[in-house]
């Protein structure tokens, strides 16, 4: 790979959102893995259609406390929890089947109101409180930058997200783990590699262009 890492350590969440179950199956038979889906209704009615893949789905959208519920029962991987209310509802669910359920902080990087996203100032403090909840675990962070057309313009985003986890994980929190960045989408993926991207989300280049 021309920035030098190793491709085993970068997985493609193909991000099937709007999209029709079938096609959805035709990217598995070609060697997808991992579905990246951010409607917990829609996300449930494919799943059901595509039970009998082995494939694995994240939840990449924003996630209200009422839908956790749901989300622990479908989810491998839980990329956007930004509050401690959040958090705690889906620590009350997983507990209740018996799940150790996988997160990641979503980081709003470029402090955009419009954007879910705890604050950078605020990472910190809700990682720790996160920490004591038993039936949560904390694998590492995930941002939606601001909208640029240049990816050069993204970049720096992304490494200040790779840097705000490797001052995290020196702080080694109990039970928390911040190996993953969950970053890079169609537009910016390659950036998003670069700056150390273990998870990156794409749609468009794979299904096309949304309705
Ligand atoms: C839709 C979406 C993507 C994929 O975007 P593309 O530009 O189609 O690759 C990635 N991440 C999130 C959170 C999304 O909502």
């Amino acid at each position: 790979m021309a920035c030098g890492r190793d491709p085993e350590t970068i997985r493609l969440v193909a991000v099937s959102k709007t999209i029709q179950a079938n096609m959805v199956r035709e990217a598995i038979e070609a060697g997808v893995a991992l579905l990246g889906e951010n409607y917990v209704q829609e996300a449930r009615a494919k799943f059901n259609a595509l039970a009998a893949y082995p494939v694995s789905w994240h939840f990449i959208g924003h996630l209200q406390s009422n839908k956790a519920k749901y989300a622990v029962r479908l989810f491998d991987l839980i990329h956007s929890v930004d509050t401690l209310k959040l958090a705690r509802e889906l620590n009350k669910q997983a507990k209740k089947i018996d799940k150790i359920q996988d997160i990641l902080i979503q980081v709003n990087m470029g402090e955009e109101p419009s954007k879910s996203g705890v604050y950078v100032k605020d990472v910190h403090n809700l990682i720790k409180d996160i920490s004591l909840l038993e039936n949560l675990s904390v694998k590492g962070l995930m941002t939606m930058p601001p909208f640029f057309n240049d990816p050069e313009k993204v970049r720096p985003y992304f490494s200040a997200l790779r840097d705000l986890r490797d001052q995290i994980k020196k702080e080694a929190f109990p039970d928390i783990a911040m190996d993953e960045l969950s970053m890079g989408m169609t537009g910016d993926f390659e950036a998003a590699i670069e700056e150390g991207a273990t998870l990156v989300r794409i749609g468009t280049a794979i299904f096309g262009k949304r309705e």
